[in-house]
């Protein structure tokens, strides 16, 4: 007897073969999936849901954002990065973030990122204590990390105790299935090198992975060479902490000698196309990346500059940007670029053994996408169509471990008159 069965399904499981099942079934008991195939006859389960021929596909993995940000929404964008930063998105998180603003924030981003599928995400942000209540009561899992700097955060008032707290956090969450801790110092230029060397020794003690941003503008660039007279990437290793725990997000400007380096360090990318091109940081490598073996996946970042969470819209963008900017219509083909944003997502936040892709032993963390639309037909090609012709409310049903959490398009884990008064309340707090 299984839990749920999941029939009549276009399953899509994005494993290593790209395994495709056009009438299938997925059984799942205890939150893992149990087995998945063809459909077929005498299979008893609690519950059933008849796909209806839809696409199931792994959930999202959105593997870099700072959620909370979510009430700064739309807050001063199109400003100049520095006038951005400065005037408005550091005064604000200055006077305002706490355990309630993060909290809060959380909840709506939690809410957004289960309505476009993203079942999986990794946050850096302050509070992470906040945030994981927020998954928690959303049902969702993440790779958490709190922001470590050189200089006083809303966190911490030294990198020290950033690191501190982040210890403690981690033998907190350490066994927990939908929490997973990893140590977050924010980037090379805010973090001296002892701050990311000691982050780097607690991601190797206690066997966590190491996100931190790197290479994302040109001044960053600049920065650092003036410096430590070497590119960011360079930098990292000459100082012993680019390895295979690390995801860097951004990864704009590496040279080709850093894309040799991250590849043979193997180190994961979080690829944040649409943040990227909103601050006008520049366009990453990306095919260049990925043809030298690196690991590249998808984040939104936050959504103050982005400014939403949904990873079909990052898909959608990178696809075509990527083949724009190189004159060149076959890279970053529909399918590969699926599967950068599931089983390549999860092989860099190090959870491929558990998410990624429609395997058996792994969780349930499904989602069915609704074809039966007028701007999804005719439909020769699933892979295709999702990242050129859907859109993250195309998601119908999303289960994450086994448990429905959203079912005919509404979210069922976060409610959505409170995200939306939670929503208007901080717009009229920070105005004031
Ligand atoms: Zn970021």
């Amino acid at each position: 007897m299984f839990d749920l069965l999941i029939k009549n399904a276009w399953v899509l499981t994005m494993d290593e073969s790209f395994t495709e099942y056009k009438n299938g079934y997925i059984a799942i008991k205890d939150g893992k999936i149990a087995e998945v195939g063809e459909n077929k006859e005498n299979l008893e389960s609690r519950e059933v849901i008849d796909a209806n021929g839809n696409i199931v596909l792994p959930g999202f993995i959105n593997t870099h954002t700072h959620a909370a940000m979510a009430l700064l929404r739309g807050y001063g964008s199109d400003n100049p990065l520095k006038v951005w930063l400065e005037q408005y998105i550091w005064p604000v998180e200055g006077k305002f973030v706490s355990y309630e603003f993060v909290k809060d924030g959380t909840d709506i981003a939690c809410y957004e990122m289960l309505r476009n599928g993203i079942t999986c995400f990794v946050d850096m942000y302050f509070y992470e204590n906040a945030v994981a209540d927020s998954v928690k009561s959303a049902h969702m899992r993440a790779v958490l990390t709190t922001g470590i700097l050189d200089f006083p955060t809303p966190g911490a008032k030294t990198p020290d105790e950033g690191i501190q707290k982040t210890i403690d956090f981690i033998k907190e969450y350490k066994n927990d299935e939908f929490i997973y801790p990893a140590i977050g110092p924010h980037a090379p230029y805010t973090c001296s090198p002892s701050t990311l060397q000691k982050s780097m020794q607690v991601a190797v003690d206690y066997d966590v992975a190491y996100h931190i941003h790197v290479s994302e503008t040109l001044h960053e660039v600049e920065d650092i060479k003036n410096r430590y007279g070497d590119t960011p990437v360079k930098h990292l290793n000459n100082i012993g902490v680019l390895n295979d725990r690390v995801l860097a997000a951004h990864m704009v400007h590496p040279t080709d000698e850093e894309v040799e380096l991250l590849a043979e360090k193997n180190v994961k990318i979080a690829h944040c196309p649409e943040s990227n091109l909103k601050l006008a940081s520049g366009i990453a490598p990306v095919p260049k990346m990925l043809e030298k073996g690196v690991i590249v996946s998808f984040g939104t970042d936050g959504t103050a500059s982005n400014d939403d969470l949904d990873i079909i819209g990052e898909l959608s963008t990178a696809a075509k940007l990527h083949k724009g900017y190189n004159l060149n219509p076959t890279v970053l083909p529909a399918k590969q670029v699926l599967a950068m944003a599931t089983r390549d997502a999860a092989k860099a936040i190090r959870l491929d053994k558990k998410i990624g892709s429609i395997e058996v032993g792994k969780y349930a963390d499904l989602i069915i996408i609704d074809i039966n639309q007028p701007h999804l037909q005719p439909l020769f090609d699933p892979y295709i169509q999702i990242v050129y012709s859907s859109k993250g409310s195309d998601v119908d049903t999303v289960l994450i471990n086994g448990k429905v959490v959203v079912e005919n398009k509404e979210v069922l884990t976060v409610e959505k008159q409170r995200v939306l008064s939670i929503a208007k309340k901080w717009r009229e707090k920070i105005l004031s």
